[in-house]
């Protein structure tokens, strides 16, 4: 296992739609949340690059797909976030068809990194991804993020908690705790994206 599989990232590019992603080969592995999951910070905190917030909140690319090369046949992807209660119904539409699409017709597409905030997991959003992914064969990783705004015990109840719904539910499913401010659980990650990536 090792983190410098991630801190040598760079930026491919925002993808609009489909039509303009790189050749569907090689390895892709998304992350995806409902808004102010703590996507961002996640991904800051796993490629310790401040860059990478900072490329997907730019304004205009938060709806879209952005793309971050590990190696030449490696990448991260960070899927647009969903649930912006203030954003237009079209817009919503928008991202919905984008995601969907991606989602069903990426083939390089490895696994998929579920960030709920540890306050308030399970939401709809999230219940739709783990049953779409069931049918499409699709592992799921779940970070519980910001673990740090709980206590211990607390923390750990709502693991278990989700780890027993989790058991009842169809497909690949795996839970951890995570906070990007403690740096709680980065190394647990590193490990899952590691054997998703095939990375020694
Ligand atoms: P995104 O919308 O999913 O990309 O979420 P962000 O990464 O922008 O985070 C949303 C908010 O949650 C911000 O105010 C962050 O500072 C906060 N946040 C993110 N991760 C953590 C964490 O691990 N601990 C705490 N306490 N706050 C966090």
């Amino acid at each position: 296992m090792s983190a410098a599989n991630y801190q040598k990232v760079t930026f491919i590019l925002s993808a609009a739609s489909v039509k303009q992603l790189p050749l569907d080969e090689g390895i892709e592995v998304a992350f995806v949340g409902r808004s102010n999951a703590g996507k961002s910070s996640a991904l800051n905190a796993l490629t310790n690059q401040k860059k990478l917030a900072k490329i997907s909140k730019t304004p205009g690319r938060t709806q879209l797909i952005n793309l971050f090369a590990l190696t030449e046949d490696k990448r991260l992807v960070d899927l647009p976030g969903y649930g912006f209660a203030k954003v237009p119904e079209e817009i919503k539409r928008k991202w919905q068809l984008l995601l969907d699409t991606y989602l069903k017709n990426r083939h390089c597409l490895q696994g998929l990194i579920l960030l709920m905030d540890i306050r308030h997991p399970m939401q709809t959003f999230d219940r739709q991804m783990i049953e779409w992914a069931a049918f499409a064969d699709l592992p799921i990783h779940i970070l519980l993020t910001k673990a740090d705004k709980l206590s211990k015990g607390a923390r750990n109840n709502a693991l278990f908690t989700v780890q027993k719904e989790l058991k009842i539910l169809p497909g690949k499913l795996s839970v951890q705790l995570f906070s990007s401010q403690e740096q709680i659980g980065r190394e647990e990650l590193i490990a899952h994206l590691d054997s998703w990536f095939d990375f020694e």
